[in-house]
């Protein structure tokens, strides 16, 4: 059978400053399977360079390593982490364990990287084999050194390696817990599992059954004391490089995310804080401009969508122009589509109660003396309403009645209790006779203060002249409304025989073209929050690239462990990647509370319940694994590519 682990000729070199420096020279030596090997040697002999080249954790620059009769030279880098994981298990004097982690989650870890599952009872008779069994509860920083190295012996067992690569193990410890760690370690030779260990102590060298002298990166000595017992039997064939992500190592990495970011609590919410208030503005926004749709829809019947809007438009340097009766009536001649019209007079005047003065709307239209009592006007049907509407004839008399809304009403009587109470409108008495609820539409505003009065006699004793504010069209279905639009800005271009490039002094709005109005100052709105939402997200961003950086400088030595125990650069950089996103996630959660929370904190304004939808919801989510991969990337990356020799050895 081929030697375990056969070195050929093998040199390594370290460049310092100008001049360099012969770690390795020219070394070959052969151990076979169920030796004990000591490498012994001074100080900077090579003794740590000679062991991290048997356990893969670094490379020569000349040379051959047959690992089990295998080449290794020209195995990459995934092949390496799989062999590491599987077949060597290390073993290092300042012990390398997780902090604040129990020992039976230290011993565990080398599982997570073997793609096959974790399994706690093995963890448990590893732990027992080293006489641990009562310890398994305990965190690394309640353990004595002694026990700690103990656990790190069970987490280098606990993938059934052929060979156990040990530097220094006894080097941070007394003489009592030097010996039971040794005898740990003849006990496992005797079960047959090959062992390299370092150390510079003769005593401990002595311990082992082969003692192999280095000095100045040269074997000066090989000498066998004493036979070692036959190896069992194991499968010698190299283990594949890890393709895919285990469940428990995906659960492991989130572990340990969410410890990290727990760990460093006040750290974390400063991170945060960008990422939180930037989904907070954009989802803030959105869920008031969908609410802000959803209601205008909602309100929205078939018959607003019939209508068509005529209103003056202000042209450059000139007053409005109102239209006039003959404005309807060519309207009602000219434009078929046009079913039914409808003059509005609406405008600002002050209405008084006493000495108390509200600055509200008069509104009047033809159409609300059609009716008798309650109207089927379209404008009514659905608000409730105390009193009566007036009659055609009140309208007929110009009789001095009034119908108010409620949000006038409050205004004008404390109690809100307005009918059969005298109001004067421009100075002119009138009697409510009815006090509606304020329209869907107005409650959006607040509710504007309104006043409903006949036509007639808002024509002859408040406004004095028949001078109309605009003009209601109604279609014969939605499907008619732009055409019928057309029909009426023909009719009235005629009527005022403006020129073919005259620009009109009038506008003629259908229902939809409102929405895409409202659309579209929604997206001007829209267009300031997101800039504002994305300077804080790139900042917020930022902030968690640095916190990133930050956190791999502070586990360095943690990086280096896990490839130690078998990590792919991959499972590194998923590691760091995963943590970034948690907290962007976190952040990006919270934003979201916040952004409703802010969405309700308008409803007190705008009277508009904010919808939050699945979509604005996945949005956010969608955003914050984005800034959280986009802005961990290069930290993780950085991590990922960290040397693992020098990681562990980082200060
Ligand atoms: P030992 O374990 O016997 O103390 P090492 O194998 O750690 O010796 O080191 C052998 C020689 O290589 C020493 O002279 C050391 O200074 C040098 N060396 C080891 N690692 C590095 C490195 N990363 N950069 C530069 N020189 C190094």
């Amino acid at each position: 059978m081929a030697p375990l682990i056969d070195i050929r000729d093998i040199s390594k070199s370290y460049v310092t400053g100008s001049f360099q420096v012969h770690a390795l020279l020219n070394v070959s030596v052969k151990i076979e399977a169920g030796e004990f090997v000591a490498l012994v040697g001074p100080s900077g002999s090579g003794k740590s360079t000679l062991l991290h080249i048997m356990g893969f954790l670094d490379r020569p620059d000349s040379g051959e390593y047959y690992f089990a009769g295998h080449p290794t030279a020209k195995l990459g880098e995934g092949r390496l982490a799989a062999i590491r994981s599987r077949m060597v298990g290390f073993i290092f004097q300042s012990f390398h364990l997780l902090k604040r982690t129990t020992a039976r989650d230290n011993v565990m870890l080398p599982m997570v990287y073997t793609g096959l599952g974790t399994d706690a009872k093995k963890a448990m008779e590893c732990l027992k084999l080293v006489g641990l069994s009562d310890r398994v509860k305990h965190k690394s920083n309640e353990l004595s050194g002694g026990q700690c190295q103990r656990v790190a012996i069970a987490r280098s067992l606990v993938n059934d390696p052929l060979v156990i690569m040990a530097d220094e193990p006894t080097g941070n410890l007394d003489a009592a817990s030097r010996a039971e760690v040794m005898q740990v370690l003849k006990d496992l030779n005797a079960r047959g599992l090959t062992i390299v260990m370092v150390t510079h102590d003769e005593e401990i060298s002595g311990m082992a059954a082969r003692v192999v002298r280095l000095k100045d990166g040269a074997i000066v000595s090989d000498e066998v004391r004493r036979p070692s017992a036959p190896a069992p039997a194991s499968s010698s064939l190299l283990p594949a490089a890890r393709l895919s992500f285990s469940p428990s190592e995906f659960l492991e990495q989130l572990k340990v995310a969410f410890k990290a970011i727990w760990s460093h609590k006040t750290r974390s919410a400063l991170t945060i804080l960008g990422i939180f208030i930037g989904v907070g503005a954009i989802i803030s926004l959105m869920t008031i401009s969908e609410g802000f749709m959803k209601s205008l829809l909602s309100g929205a019947s078939e018959d607003d969508a019939k209508k068509v809007w005529v209103t003056p438009r202000r042209q450059h340097g000139k007053p409005y122009r109102r239209f006039q009766m003959s404005d309807v009536e060519a309207i009602r001649a000219g434009a078929p589509l046009a079913e039914k019209v409808t003059p509005i007079l609406a405008r600002e005047k002050q209405i008084s109660v006493g000495d108390k003065h509200v600055d509200s709307r008069i509104q009047t239209r033809e159409g609300f003396t059609f009716e008798e009592q309650k109207p089927r006007d379209k404008f009514f049907e659905n608000r409730k309403m105390t009193g009566r509407f007036f009659t055609p004839a009140e309208n007929l008399d110009r009789a001095r009645v009034a119908v108010i809304n409620q949000a006038l009403a409050k205004k004008l009587f404390e109690t809100g209790d307005a009918l059969n109470n005298d109001i004067r409108i421009g100075g002119v008495s009138f009697t409510v006779i009815g006090v509606a609820e304020d329209h869907k539409a107005e409650q959006i505003f607040g509710g504007q203060p309104t006043a409903y009065i006949p036509l007639k006699t808002a024509a002859k004793r408040v406004f004095g002249a028949k001078r109309l504010d605009y003009i209601e069209v109604t279609s014969p279905s939605p499907e008619d409304a732009p055409e019928a639009r057309r029909q009426i800005i023909t009719a009235l271009r005629a009527r005022r025989g403006a020129r073919e490039d005259a620009a009109d002094d009038f506008e003629v709005k259908t229902f939809e073209a409102q929405i895409e109005m409202f659309k579209s100052t929604m997206g001007k709105l829209s267009l300031v929050v997101y800039s504002i939402a994305g300077i804080s997200l790139l900042v917020g961003g930022i902030g968690i690239m640095n916190i990133m950086l930050v956190s791999v400088t502070e586990r360095t030595r943690e990086i280096g462990l896990r490839k130690a125990l078998g990590a792919r650069n991959t499972d590194i950089l998923s590691q760091f990647l995963i943590e970034a996103v948690v907290l962007c996630m976190i952040g990006g959660a919270l934003g979201v509370a916040l952004g409703f929370g802010l969405g309700w904190a308008a409803y007190f304004f705008i009277k508009i319940p904010p919808t939050l939808s699945m979509g604005t919801i996945s949005f956010a989510f969608g955003f914050s694994t984005a800034i959280g991969v986009g802005f961990g990337f290069w930290p993780a990356l950085r991590a990922a590519m960290l040397d693992p020799i020098e990681a562990l050895r980082y200060e």
